[in-house]
């Protein structure tokens, strides 16, 4: 038996901790705390490292699922190993009761109608439990993810909109609320604020919410221990059911059927029901037709990718609420480079703070900010091209983009347009002849005089010259 750390050395620990942040971050925190959170380090068997779980259901679907995953980062994280391998180890953990006898903990006492094989697994999160009672569905849900913090802009003001609808509606506005859009773009935060909301506002309203994995493992397992008939009942019985990811039973045949029959009698008797996915009804490919169409016949809400005054906005919010003072230009920099979604900016934005605050004395700046996320901001990079510059640099002038490209002499676009000639030619290889020729034709003696121009007034004017620095360093790969 493996005891939990018992011959592990403190580096295999170390290394442990970072592979469970990194399957945290890559599969999302729903599927990490139904599946990979009750993972235990073993011990290193020559180059094979034993992981345990606690059951052998959990051990199966690990290994079909995240498998190849979790072999990867621990490989990755530590080079001597060349093989994972998954065992099943039953919580034996005892609980003294005050005078009582030495008794399991709850989820390994036996008996009931339906006591499961003797290494099955209830983990603590109420994996299990059908939870309708706001106080257990409350306990599900993520403290920081309440409409107070959700920042709306032009991007997600539908969806919150939407949400916000269903929250604050007795009845049922729409049915259903299919939210979708990409990774970390805020569909489970906009889902769990609508179940603090009404939670909290009637705690009567039988609410759940569950990602659609957990209801495709609650429902195997009720067809495994023959309690069909509980899962049906304790699914119909709530006024708001929310599943997110549904994306997830795609090609998932018999969870399918069963969710479209739950999802039938619920909106038969006029209850509540909200779905999150990453593509839109008509997107999601291995869905049922039927299902598809059931599902898009609410009110469907996108969520857009961010744009940057919501990055900035998100940012500005995030700070303050970490109590940590951000010079502007240094948020400004990240809402224009870390693009990709906002589980992303909130990392690099902790990353920052955690490290400011390591190494006291050292303050936040531009350089410190591109050291700590040189990895990060590569991987949000691309190659810059004139397109990119023009369009960073009108955006940062306010001034149209045609103007880049217009014949107009005006001061107010004639430096910004070469402040982008400047920078076209010290970030890309483009020759002064191209450069011109995507400036609405221009000659490259013009492109040259721009250069000139700029170079003169970044060494005597310094607000001009911080602002041209800003934005090379925007633009730099
Ligand atoms: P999704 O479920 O769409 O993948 P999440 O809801 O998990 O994304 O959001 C990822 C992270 O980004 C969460 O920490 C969430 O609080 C945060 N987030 C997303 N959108 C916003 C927003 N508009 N305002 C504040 N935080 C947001
Ligand atoms: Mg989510």
């Amino acid at each position: 038996m493996i005891e939990q750390w018992g011959h592990a050395d403190t580096t295999l620990v170390e290394q442990w901790t970072r592979i469970r942040a990194r399957l945290r971050a890559d599969v999302g925190e729903a599927a990490f705390n139904s599946w990979l959170k009750p993972l235990t380090l073993g011990e290193m068997l020559g180059n094979r490292l034993r992981i345990a779980v606690p059951t052998r259901f959990m051990r199966d679907w690990i290994e079909q699922n995240y498998g190849d995953q979790l072999t990867e980062f621990c490989r990755e994280e530590n080079t001597s190993v060349a093989q994972v391998e998954i065992i099943v180890e039953p919580i034996r953990t005892v609980v003294q009761t005050p005078g009582g006898p030495l008794r399991p903990p709850i989820g390994q006492r036996h008996g009931g109608e339906t006591a499961p094989e003797s290494d099955e697994f209830v983990p603590a999160d109420g994996l299990d439990a059908v939870v309708t009672a706001s106080e257990d569905v409350r306990a599900l849900l993520d403290k920081r993810f309440v409409f107070k913090n959700f920042i709306v802009g032009r991007t997600n003001e539908l969806a919150h909109a939407a949400a916000r609808r269903v929250a604050e509606s007795d009845g049922v506005p729409f049915n259903p609320l299919f939210l979708f859009g990409g990774v970390g773009l805020g569909k489970t935060h906009l889902m769990h604020a609508i179940a603090w909301h009404i939670t909290e506002r009637e705690p009567s309203r039988r609410v759940l919410y569950m990602s659609a994995e957990k209801f495709m493992y609650q429902f195997i397992r009720a067809l495994r221990f023959r309690t069909i008939m509980d899962f049906k009942e304790q699914f119909r019985a709530v006024d708001v059911l929310m599943i997110d990811d549904i994306q997830f039973i795609c090609g998932k045949d018999s969870t399918q059927e069963e969710f479209f029959h739950t999802f039938n009698a619920l909106v038969d008797q006029n209850r509540q029901i909200v779905v999150s996915a990453d593509k839109s009804p008509s997107d999601l490919d291995g869905m049922e037709e039927r299902l598809r169409s059931r599902l898009g016949c609410g009110l469907v809400a996108d969520i857009h990718p961010t744009d940057y005054e919501l990055r900035l906005g998100i940012l500005q919010d995030k700070a303050e609420q970490l109590g940590a003072q951000m010079p502007d230009k240094v948020l400004e920099f990240l809402a224009h480079k870390i693009t990709s979604n906002v589980r992303e900016l909130e990392g690099a934005l902790n990353r920052i703070v955690a490290q400011s605050t390591l190494v006291a004395g050292r303050p936040v700046t531009l350089e410190t900010t591109q050291d700590v996320l040189r990895d990060l901001l590569r991987a949000n990079d691309r190659r810059v091209t004139i397109e990119d510059i023009q369009k960073r640099v009108a955006e940062h002038f306010n001034i149209r983009l045609a103007d880049m490209h217009s014949a107009r002499r005006a001061r107010a676009v004639a430096r910004p347009r070469q402040v982008a000639m400047y920078l076209a030619k010290q970030l890309t290889a483009r020759s002064l002849p191209e450069i011109g020729r995507k400036f609405g034709g221009r000659d490259h003696t013009t492109v040259m005089h721009a250069v000139r121009k700029v170079e003169e007034l970044r060494s005597t004017d310094n607000s001009f010259n911080e602002d041209v620095e800003l934005l090379k360093r925007m633009l730099e790969i």
